[in-house]
């Protein structure tokens, strides 16, 4: 098949979470099993100071957004770890070369949808200027949600743009791509879209619904997800249109990239171990506590790595932390996100600066050296598509504790006392959305430290855990081949 992956963030050269892990290992995949992928990202800043080694095609064009026209450029070079994956960069140097993504500290870019319609027409564009022929495009996200749309309407007599399916996969529903009905005007699209049925969501207009109703098929990235959205708990008020078109959709969890995140050959971190010895891992831990100013104790170490904003659970971890400080442990958070906890967290270290290192920022060796170096990794998300950082954290011998919703329900096994005797056990879930329960979580897993054979097992178990790309691409695979008719 001829699939074309088009993200607005992809590993290495633009990331703010998971989605960019994503998009930019499951190609590698594809590959492997013999498929031609080629994937469209926007050229950001990050890429042009990545020192990547981009070429410029002889390929311009213009793009109306409104009324006015935007000049866009083709850059392209080889996807990086792929043997020949092209990567094509969008350049519209008004639009893509700032510091962030999407937005700053004080908020999103006031122009992002024009952003991200850009993005969108102008992969289609691409694609027939340099005529690809392409049996799928799998779109991510409300970023490019607008493709399957144009496909369908302004490229309808277009034989050879409206015979390629659409995938979308959604990483998050509570990103939806949200605008001011007058932005409808800038997507290009006939105002008669701008309905219940279709774009618009209490009079807004609203991307990531038209992808939903446009595409051939919807995809999320757990079971689990794809079962929850359509409720009104985690529906992010697209619930009905979830519930209405869920016949084409399905749920595929994300696979893990182990050459990134396998203890066994991370450069990123001070000791590499296996399950077969896993001597490294405590010297990973002296490392990690001699680095952000700890003593080196053998209490348990508690790790966090995550965005800091309310979907993780951080207000659970906040109304804890007190009384976890109480408790013969150490806390390690890294992350960035809202300005407010930030300044709670930071507001706590100086009374527990022997117990507690809280670091805002994005440092991916420091994510490395924190799965590494900590005993516990903390995810009591409010809701979680799939989650990477529990796998990584299994691989690790980090046992998790998470919150039993969507991807951290389908990949975390509750050591309640039959799934440690029966030996599947891999972390500790909790049902419900409450401090207390999370400290009672947490409770839990302290007191199995403390047995170390039990512990050990535990542990042993959890590193066995394989939730490597291979499977999760299998399936994609297969819902691709269905779309195409070839069942
Ligand atoms: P989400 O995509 O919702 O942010 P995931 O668990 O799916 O959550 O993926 C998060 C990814 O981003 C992981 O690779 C994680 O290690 C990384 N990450 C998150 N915050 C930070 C940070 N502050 N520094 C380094 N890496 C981070």
């Amino acid at each position: 098949m001829k699939i074309a992956e088009v993200s607005s963030e992809i590993i290495p050269y633009a990331k703010t979470g998971g989605l960019a892990d994503v998009v930019g290992t499951l190609p590698l995949y594809l590959e492997k099993a013999g498929h031609e992928v080629s994937m469209f990202i926007p050229l950001y800043k990050s890429v042009k100071k990545s020192g990547i080694d981009i070429k410029l095609l002889d390929i311009t064009f213009d793009i109306p957004i409104g009324d006015i026209d935007h000049t866009v450029t083709l850059w392209k070079s080889i996807h990086h770890g792929s043997e020949n994956i092209t990567i094509y960069f969008i350049q519209h140097d008004e639009y893509y070369d700032r510091d962030a993504l999407y937005g700053t500290e004080f908020g999103d870019y006031q122009d992002n949808s024009a952003r991200f319609i850009l993005f969108s027409r102008s992969v289609i564009e691409a694609i027939r200027r340099l005529g690809l022929s392409i049996d799928i495009i799998h779109c991510h996200d409300w970023q490019t949600a607008l493709i399957p749309v144009y496909l369908k309407t302004l490229f309808a007599d277009n034989q050879k743009l409206s015979s390629i399916k659409t995938v979308l996969t959604i990483h998050n529903l509570a990103y939806q791509g949200l605008f001011p009905q007058e932005e409808m005007r800038l997507t290009g699209l006939d105002m008669s879209l701008f309905n219940w049925k279709n774009l618009e969501h209490w009079g807004q207009v609203n991307f990531l619904k038209g992808g939903i109703v446009f595409a051939d098929i919807l995809t999320t990235v757990s079971k689990r997800y794809a079962e929850e959205i359509m409720t009104v708990e985690f529906g992010c008020g697209l619930e009905d249109v979830i519930i209405k078109y869920k016949s084409k959709l399905s749920g595929i969890i994300n696979g893990v990239d182990y050459t990134e995140w396998s203890p066994e050959n991370d450069n990123l971190i001070s000791h590499q171990y296996s399950v077969e010895d896993i001597s490294g891992k405590a010297l990973n831990k002296k490392h990690l506590q001699k680095k952000l100013n700890l003593p080196q104790t053998e209490a348990p170490l508690l790790g966090m790595i995550s965005r800091l904003v309310e979907q993780k659970g951080v207000d659970l971890l906040i109304a804890i932390i007190e009384n976890l400080m109480k408790r013969e442990l150490q806390l390690v958070i890294l992350g960035i996100g809202n300005e407010k906890y930030h300044q709670i967290l930071q507001e706590v270290v100086p009374k527990y600066n022997s117990k507690l290192s809280v670091n805002i920022m994005f440092d991916n060796k420091l994510a490395h050296e924190i799965e590494a170096g900590a005993d516990i990794f903390l995810m009591p998300s409010k809701y979680e598509p799939c989650g990477l950082n529990q796998m990584y954290s299994l691989k690790y011998g980090t046992i998790p504790v998470v919150r039993e919703t969507g991807g951290l329900a389908d990949t975390i096994i509750d050591a309640n006392d039959e799934n440690l005797k029966n030996r599947t056990a891999t972390g500790f879930t909790m049902k419900g959305y409450f401090a207390a329960e999370l400290l009672f979580t947490i409770d839990r897993a302290l007191e199995l430290y403390k047995s170390k054979a039990l512990w050990n097992a535990l542990r042993e178990n959890a590193m066995r855990q394989d939730w490597s790309w291979e499977k999760s691409a299998t399936k994609y695979v297969e819902l691709f081949r269905s779309v195409l008719g070839e069942e």
